[in-house]
């Protein structure tokens, strides 16, 4: 089966990562901004990021014939230094250029803050402004529903934005049903043992379908797994899903979403 690991942060991975993706099959990985693990002082040092998304790490990924596609933004858990964000945003649309550039991602909210909710606005626009995608990051634990209400209804306030091309990701049992209600798609983040594990992924499908969704390892420098959509794959084959709905939530759905962007192509 071919396999795309369609959320992943590779700039925290080693090289055995991507050599046990390559073993696995996989073709591609898409990483989308996120936070470093402490917070970056100046744009300078956003600037550097958005470097090694769009020029070092896929010349490191090819090494191991994995193409690398990436998203560009400011991530929420920097957006309280309104000062900060708003020098980042002035240089975030010269990497939006860039050929492996799919959108604006991964935006959101972290602890539903006023000013992450001003960034995540700012995002917004520029999003529609520009006709960009849009992967979108969800609070975790008890600030999830909350959060992706009002990431949603920021988002939905935006008339000009088609929430075809617009997923919302880290989704669980208690959000995936209204983001399918209102159009978007939805992204089902896999860790080991936290959060959504691959067994709560599949739950997941099994009460809500498969339809606009997909999986992904969303891994990163904590605990986390880059092979863990492997490991879903083979839950949903276990309780007897046929081969054809795994390809279609592993390798169908995050083609077609992505594909929506010129510049994705397997
Ligand atoms: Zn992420």
């Amino acid at each position: 089966m071919r396999r795309i690991e369609p959320h992943i942060h590779m700039v925290t991975r080693t090289t055995d990562d991507y050599e046990a993706m390559a073993r696995a099959g996989f073709e591609v990985v898409v990483e989308p901004a996120f936070w470093a693990g402490f917070d970056r002082g100046t744009s300078r040092g956003f600037a550097d990021y958005y470097h090694q998304l769009t020029v070092a790490e896929p010349a490191r990924a090819a090494i191991y014939g994995l193409k690398h596609y990436t998203w560009i933004c400011l991530n929420p858990k920097e957006a309280e230094d309104l000062a900060l964000a708003e020098d980042v945003l002035q240089i975030i649309p010269d990497f939006l250029d860039r050929d492996n550039v799919l959108g604006v991602g991964e935006i959101g909210l972290n602890k539903n803050s006023r000013n992450e909710l001003a960034v995540l606005e700012r995002h917004i626009e520029l999003a529609d402004q520009r006709g960009e995608m849009i992967l979108v990051h969800t609070p975790h634990l008890e600030d999830k529903r909350k959060g992706t209400l009002m990431i949603m209804d920021a988002i939905c306030n935006h008339s000009g934005i088609d929430r075809g091309r617009v997923i919302i990701d880290h989704a669980e049992e208690h959000t995936v049903g209204e983001i399918k209600d209102r159009g978007f798609w939805v992204g089902l983040t896999l860790y080991p043992t936290t959060k959504c594990t691959p067994a709560r992924a599949v739950d997941i499908i099994e009460c809500y379908g498969a339809d606009r969704t997909w999986m992904a390892s969303s891994a990163d420098w904590g605990p986390s797994d880059p092979l863990n959509t492997v490991n879903a794959g083979l839950e949903m084959l276990r309780r007897g899903h046929p081969q054809a709905l795994v390809q279609r939530v592993l390798w169908d759905n995050p083609v077609e979403f992505l594909s929506q962007s010129p510049r994705f192509k397997v």
